[in-house]
């Protein structure tokens, strides 16, 4: 079909919300409070007459189009990294003010650390710079009214759930700002709606990795994976003869396949080989059965099984180990456990907007007046008011799509009594200065910030890559083609989002999951770009410069083909029935974790992570990566640690 056939069939030259050109340049244009530079002089400096997020209306959480990481939010901290920024700026403007601290970075961690400051100092003035339009970092929020009627999205961060206990401290923030996740769990309900229309998972086997379309009834799992169950659904799949038997033998046969070890011993050897060469060399299974496997860790880990190890997949339950007697808990290998949740896990709840009502509750906290309520349920559909955020009054101010660019001690580190942030708005450079400064913005990115920090905690910092991730959300006119296929959710280990599935459904206060498949909704899909064969972080540069040589056109013609494909059986039409869709690009996404395959065996004194973190004079060091653990605990822990070590000086 030639292309522009195709592309009219897909729907897209339909006129859907697709804003995020205008708006995000609009948004990201940047804000200032008044100072001693006044707002109107800071303004006209910048070319505006009045900043983005204080005029009415601004609501960034209702943006569709490309968010997350969206257009004029990171192209001048690229210019940084790339040396191409000072050359011809003018002189940064003083704003005049001075605070107690500045925090670089709006997300969790730099809000917490925010909220720990002022525990210690009630009375200090705190300034929050974020570079996007939004705050909350990867807790961001997703916002649809759909005729009538709010539905919400996490753009990132999903939910209360970390493979360790939370910490007093995090969990005592989570219980000052409201959140008592077990008592929310009983009390909000979270509907068996998908169930009781008798929706269940689905694979979708796609023909350019498995030969043809075909939906099928997701695997058994569980206490129902009995071999009889698996030949079943393999009897469905569109997989050759040869890889329906293996994938039997690996999902149901119980065989050691390293006989004469320990569990110790058997731990050791599979955390020095990833899960691909554990199929292929210890089970010696048939090469066909790699496509069916290969992304089944994209979601969780962000990367394929090639760059994770067989012992980390053994944690995270995937199968071939069942015949293997291993321990559970964690390795001998330099005591680490394993990913998944060996040490029991937290306990975990999902607000309808993932994590963002958590960054939404710490800002409620910081700025009371700039989201009304008071608990954790009605901060749900509580509507933010923007141009609250950063007004001269406020103890706490939070200044959106100011981009830091240079972070130094006024005077000798270790003399210094102040430190002094320069950053970059509506193309303006201004500073601010501050008793001390908590970075609380991705580690890697640091050195670029403060040059004069020492050779090997830049280094070290460079070293924490992220990983890149997409979350788009889409808005359906309704779902009558999920009911008509008996489908909620659908894994893709060969397409372009290797996870699809309708809301999770959550009801908490005033907010309610659709229940009627006549009625819009949105789907959530997972992509995550990998690059197989090289290690994890190769991988994620890799998959970075990929999400951002991505145009949202095509995003949303790879969207709109496979959500026809996938649901072609239900009738669904993607010109007629996607209203909306919203790109959550996260190019520096989970913090990174120790991964035996790739990471030297070090003493924590040696860790990157410990040692990119040192304080350097007024300047301390936060952010989940600085725990290296791409959690909501880590966020918070490294907050509190950061502002510790701030207020021991
Ligand atoms: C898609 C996705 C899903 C996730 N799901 C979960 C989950 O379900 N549960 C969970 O616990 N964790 C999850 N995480 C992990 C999540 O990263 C952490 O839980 C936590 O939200 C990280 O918070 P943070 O403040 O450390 O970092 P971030 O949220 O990244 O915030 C850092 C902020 O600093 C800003 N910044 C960077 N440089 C500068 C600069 N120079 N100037 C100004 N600002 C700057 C960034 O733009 C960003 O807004 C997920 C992460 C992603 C990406």
């Amino acid at each position: 079909m030639a292309g522009d056939m195709k592309d009219r069939r897909l729907g897209m030259d339909r006129p859907i919300a697709r804003r995020d050109f205008l708006n995000g340049m609009a948004v990201g244009l940047g804000v200032l409070g008044a100072g001693s530079l006044g707002a109107g002089q800071a303004l006209a400096q910048a070319g505006l007459t009045a900043w983005p997020q204080d005029q009415a209306g601004y609501d960034p959480p209702t943006l569709t189009g490309l968010r997350g990481s969206h257009p004029g939010s990171f192209e001048a901290a690229h210019a940084v990294r790339d040396g191409a920024f000072w050359p011809g700026q003018d002189a940064p403007k003083d704003t005049g003010e001075t605070y107690d601290l500045i925090v670089v970075g709006g997300g969790i961690s730099g809000l917490a650390a925010a909220h720990f400051f002022r525990a210690a100092r009630p009375q200090a003035r705190i300034l929050i710079l974020d570079n996007h339009d939004d705050f909350g970092g990867h807790a961001k929020r997703n916002e649809f009214h759909l005729d009538g009627r709010l539905h919400l999205m996490n753009g990132g961060t999903l939910e209360i759930d970390s493979p360790r206990p939370y910490s007093a401290v995090a969990d005592g923030l989570l219980k000052t700002l409201g959140i008592e996740p077990e008592a929310l769990t009983k009390a909000c309900d979270r509907p068996d709606v998908y169930r009781e229309l008798g929706l269940k998972p689905g694979i979708f086997f796609d023909k350019e990795t498995f030969g043809e379309d075909r939906l099928v009834p997701a695997p058994p799992t569980g206490e129902a994976a009995s071999e009889d169950a698996w030949k079943d659904f393999l009897a469905a799949a569109a997989l050759t003869d040869v890889a329906r038997r293996e994938i039997l033998r690996i999902e149901t046969a119980r065989i050691d396949y390293l006989p004469g070890l320990t569990s110790d011993q058997k731990k050791d050897r599979l955390s020095r080989i990833s899960y691909r060469d554990f199929l292929l060399t210890l089970v010696r299974a048939d090469p066909s059965v790699i496509p069916f496997y290969q992304t089944r860790t994209h979601e969780e880990q962000g990367v394929g099984i090639d760059a994770l190890s067989a012992l980390d997949c053994w944690a995270f339950d995937l199968p071939g180990f069942q015949g293997m007697g291993l321990a559970p808990g964690s390795a001998p290998r330099m005591g680490y456990t394993p990913g998944g949740y060996a040490d029991g896990g937290s306990y975990t709840f999902h607000f309808p907007d993932g994590n963002a009502s958590i960054a939404r509750l710490l800002v409620r906290d910081l700025i009371p007046e700039a989201i009304p309520g008071h608990d954790a349920r009605d901060v749900v559909t509580a509507k933010a008011d923007y141009s609250r955020l950063d007004r001269a009054d406020n103890a706490a101010r939070i200044r959106l799509s100011s981009l830091a660019v240079r972070v130094r001690n006024i005077g000798d580190p270790g003399q210094a009594t102040q430190a002094e942030v320069t950053y970059s708005r509506g193309g303006k450079l201004f500073t601010a200065k501050a008793g001390a400064c908590v970075l609380a913005s991705w580690n890697m990115m640091i050195p670029y910030l403060c040059p004069d920090l020492p050779q090997a905690q830049k280094d070290a910092l460079h070293s924490l890559v992220k990983t890149p991730l997409i979350y788009t959300t889409v808005a359906l006119r309704d779902w009558t083609a999920f009911h008509k296929l008996g489908i909620d959710a659908v894994r893709c280990p060969g397409a372009y989002h290797t996870l699809m599935r309708l809301n999770p459904p959550v009801d908490i206060g005033d907010y309610a999951a659709e229940r009627s498949p006549e009625r819009p909704i949105l789907v959530h899909l997972v992509r995550t770009p990998c690059q197989p064969g090289l290690s994890e972080s190769d991988q994620n540069r890799v998959g970075r410069a990929e999400i951002l040589g991505t145009s949202f056109e095509t995003f949303e013609r790879n969207t709109r083909e496979q959500l026809g494909r996938i649901l072609a059986g239900g009738g669904f039409d993607p010109a007629r029935d996607i209203t909306a869709i919203t790109v959550n690009r996260w190019p520096h996404g989970y913090a990174p974790e120790y991964n035996p395959l790739i990471d030297d065996d070090l003493p924590p004194e040696r860790q990157p992570q410990v040692i990119g973190r040192a304080r350097f004079g007024r300047i301390a060091i936060a952010n989940a990566d600085s725990g290296r653990a791409a959690y909501t605990d880590a966020a918070i822990d490294q907050a509190h640690r950061a502002v510790s070590e701030i207020l021991a000086l």
